[in-house]
C-alpha cells in the first residue's frame, strides 16, 4: 500500500495572507486532492512579537472564499492536533530536551550586547563551530553553573550544534538536488526560554514529522532554510521519514525585476491580498481581490498559471481540471511575472462564460445600491446584463453599462446632441413614435425590419434617425443593439422615452 499524501499550508498569522501565500496554499490543495490525500492548515504562531489580531480569521476566510478546502486544522480538527503551534509547547519542550540530551544542541546565555560585541570584534561573525567555544554556553561553562543559571531564571536559548565540513543535500521535486556545505550554516536558535517557545525551525520540523507530512510545498524563500531542516531531521532521528521538499518559484514584479511586494500593488494599482485587509494597528486599508469584484474561480485560475503550465496553451481551468492536471514537472524553476492585466482578462472570461441568470444574481446587490432592484424581475436583469457582459471585466462595471435599462435618462450626452439632434429631429421622432405604435410584436426580430423599412421609404438619414432614437432611449449614442434594448424596455417605455426626449432635448450649436 502506498503512503497517504499529507501536505500542509503553514502560514504565520503576522498580517493578511499575501497573494503568493495563496498560490502556495492552492498548489498544496491541488496536489492533495489529486492524490486523494489530506490538506492540513497549521497556524505557525511561535513568534509572539509578530502576532497580529485578526490574521488567522483572515486566512480562514480567504481560503474559504477561494474554495481551498482544509481537511485538518484548528477549525476542522483532526487526529494530529492541536494545529496551532502556541498550543503545542509541551510537545516542543520534549524535543528540545531530546536534542540537548543527545548533545545535538546546547544552551547559550549570550546577551544581545555580548553578541553585538563579538560581531564588532570578529569580522563576519557567525555563531558556529568556529566561534561557539568563545561564547557563553553549555559547551564552555561548567555543567553546574549552567544548571544554576537556568534554575535562577536567567534567560537562555537553545542552539542547534551544526557539524562543520559536511555536504548537506536537499532533494527538491522542482529544483532537483541542491547541495550546501554545512559550514555556511550558523547554530540556529531552536528555543527561547523567554517565551518558552521554539523558533520556527524546530516547531516546523517537529510538526511536519508528528503530523505525518509527506510533502513540504512552500515558497522559494524557504529554500535557504531547507539544509538546516534536513540536519534537524537527522538530529532528531527522523531522516527515514523526511518529507519530500518542493520549493515553488517566486512571484515577481510585473516587469520581472525582483520579488512582488505590497508596494508594487500600491504603486501599480492592483491588490496583492485576496481580501480587503484593515490593519488593526495603523488603520490602513489594503485592497483585496474579492472587494475589487474578482470571482474566486478567476483568481484561482490566474494564480494556478503563475508558476505552473499544462504543457500546452490552454488557459481556462476549473478547480477540478486543475486538480486533474497539476504536476510539479510542469512547475518552473524561474520566477513567475505577476501580470495583473492577465488577472483582469481571466475575470472577464469567467463573466462571459457565466450563465446570465447567475451573473444577474451577482449584480443585483450592486443594482440595489443605485435603484429599487426589486422592481425588476430576475429574468429582466439577466437579459440586461447578458447584453453588455462582453464589455466589462467586473460585476461592478455592469451598472454603468446597464443603467438605462433601470431608469430613463434624465440628461443627454452633449456631444451626441450636438451631432445628432437637428432642427427637424423632433418631427422625425414623432413619426417614429407612430411607426412604433403600429408594431404589435415588439421583439427585435419583428420591429427592426419595420423601422428600417420606414427610414428607407422616407429617404431619411439612417445614422441620424437611429442615433437620435438611441439618444432619447439611452441618453447617449452607445450601448448594445438598439432593437434588443427596445425589446426589453417594451413599447410603452420606449415611446415614453422618445416623447420625453422630444420635450427636453434642445438642439445645440450648428444644428439647424
Ligand atoms: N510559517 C512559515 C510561513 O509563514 C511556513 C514556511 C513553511 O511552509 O515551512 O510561511
Amino acid at each position: 500500500m502506498t503512503q497517504e499524501v499529507r501536505v500542509r499550508f503553514a502560514p504565520s498569522p503576522t498580517g493578511p495572507l499575501h497573494i503568493g501565500g495563496v498560490r502556495t496554499a492552492l498548489y498544496n490543495y491541488l496536489f492533495a486532492r489529486q492524490k486523494d490525500g489530506k490538506m492540513i492548515l497549521r497556524i505557525e504562531d511561535t513568534d509572539s512579537t509578530r502576532f497580529v489580531p485578526g490574521a488567522e480569521e483572515y486566512i480562514n476566510e480567504a481560503l474559504q472564499w477561494l474554495g481551498i478546502e482544509i481537511d485538518e486544522g484548528v477549525k476542522e480538527g483532526g487526529d494530529y492536533g492541536p494545529y496551532k503551534q502556541s498550543e503545542r509547547r509541551d510537545i516542543y519542550r520534549r524535543y528540545v530536551k531530546q536534542l540537548l540530551d543527545d548533545g545535538k544542541a546546547y544552551v547559550a546565555f549570550d546577551t544581545p550586547e555580548q553578541l553585538e560585541a563579538k560581531r564588532a570584534e570578529i569580522k563576519n561573525f557567525q555563531y558556529d563551530a568556529s566561534t561557539r567555544l568563545l561564547m557563553s554556553n553549555s559547551l564552555t561553562l561548567p555543567a553546574q553553573e549552567v544548571q544554576q543559571r537556568i534554575e535562577s531564571g536567567e534567560k537562555y536559548v537553545v542552539r542547534f550544534k551544526i557539524e562543520p565540513d559536511r555536504d548537506v543535500e536537499v532533494n527538491d521535486l522542482i529544483r532537483g538536488l541542491v547541495t550546501i556545505h554545512s559550514s555556511v550554516l550558523d547554530d540556529k536558535v531552536l528555543y527561547k526560554s523567554a517565551d518558552d517557545l521554539p523558533t520556527y525551525h524546530l516547531a516546523n520540523i517537529v510538526d511536519d514529522h508528528l503530523m505525518r507530512v509527506t510533502h513540504v510545498i512552500r515558497g522559494e524563500e524557504w529554500l535557504p532554510s531547507a539544509p538546516l531542516h534536513v540536519l534537524l531531521y537527522e538530529a532528531l532521528g527522523w531522516a527515514d521519514t523526511m518529507p519530500q521538499f518542493v520549493h515553488l518559484p517566486l512571484l515577481l514584479k510585473p516587469d520581472g525585476k525582483g520579488k512582488l511586494s505590497k508596494r508594487d500593488g500600491d504603486r501599480l494599482g492592483f491588490p496583492v491580498f485576496p481580501l480587503e485587509w484593515h490593519d488593526p494597528k495603523s488603520g490602513e486599508v489594503s485592497s483585496g481581490y474579492r472587494e475589487r469584484g474578482y470571482l474566486p474561480q478567476a483568481v484561482v485560475n490566474f494564480l494556478a498559471l503563475l508558476g505552473w503550465n499544462p504543457g500546452d496553451d490552454r488557459e481556462m481551468f476549473t478547480m477540478q481540471e486543475l486538480i486533474n492536471e497539476f504536476s510539479f514537472e510542469h512547475c518552473s524553476k524561474k520566477g513567475a511575472k505577476f501580470d495583473y492585466e492577465k488577472g483582469k482578462w481571466f475575470n472577464h472570461e469567467y463573466l462571459m462564460n457565466m450563465p446570465d441568470e447567475q451573473l444577474a444574481q451577482l449584480f443585483t446587490p450592486v443594482l440595489a445600491q443605485h435603484c429599487d432592484a426589486s422592481a425588476f424581475s430576475a429574468q429582466y436583469i439577466a437579459r440586461a446584463v447578458g447584453m453588455v457582459k462582453g464589455r466589462v471585466n467586473f460585476v461592478g462595471e455592469l451598472w454603468d453599462n446597464t443603467r438605462f435599462f433601470f431608469e430613463a435618462p434624465t440628461s443627454y450626452a452633449e456631444k451626441d446632441v450636438r451631432k445628432r439632434w437637428k432642427a427637424d429631429t423632433p418631427q422625425i421622432m414623432r413619426q417614429l413614435i407612430e411607426v412604433l405604435r403600429g408594431i404589435d410584436d415588439f421583439s427585435a426580430e419583428a420591429s427592426e425590419p419595420i423601422v428600417l423599412q420606414w427610414i428607407k421609404d422616407h429617404e431619411l438619414h439612417m445614422g441620424n434617425v437611429m442615433n437620435a432614437f438611441r439618444l432619447t432611449v439611452v441618453g447617449e449614442c452607445k450601448g448594445p443593439h438598439m432593437f434588443l434594448i427596445t425589446e426589453l424596455l417594451g413599447k410603452e417605455e420606449t415611446i415614453a422615452r422618445i416623447e420625453r426626449g422630444i420635450e427636453t432635448i434642445q438642439p445645440i450649436g450648428d444644428a439647424q
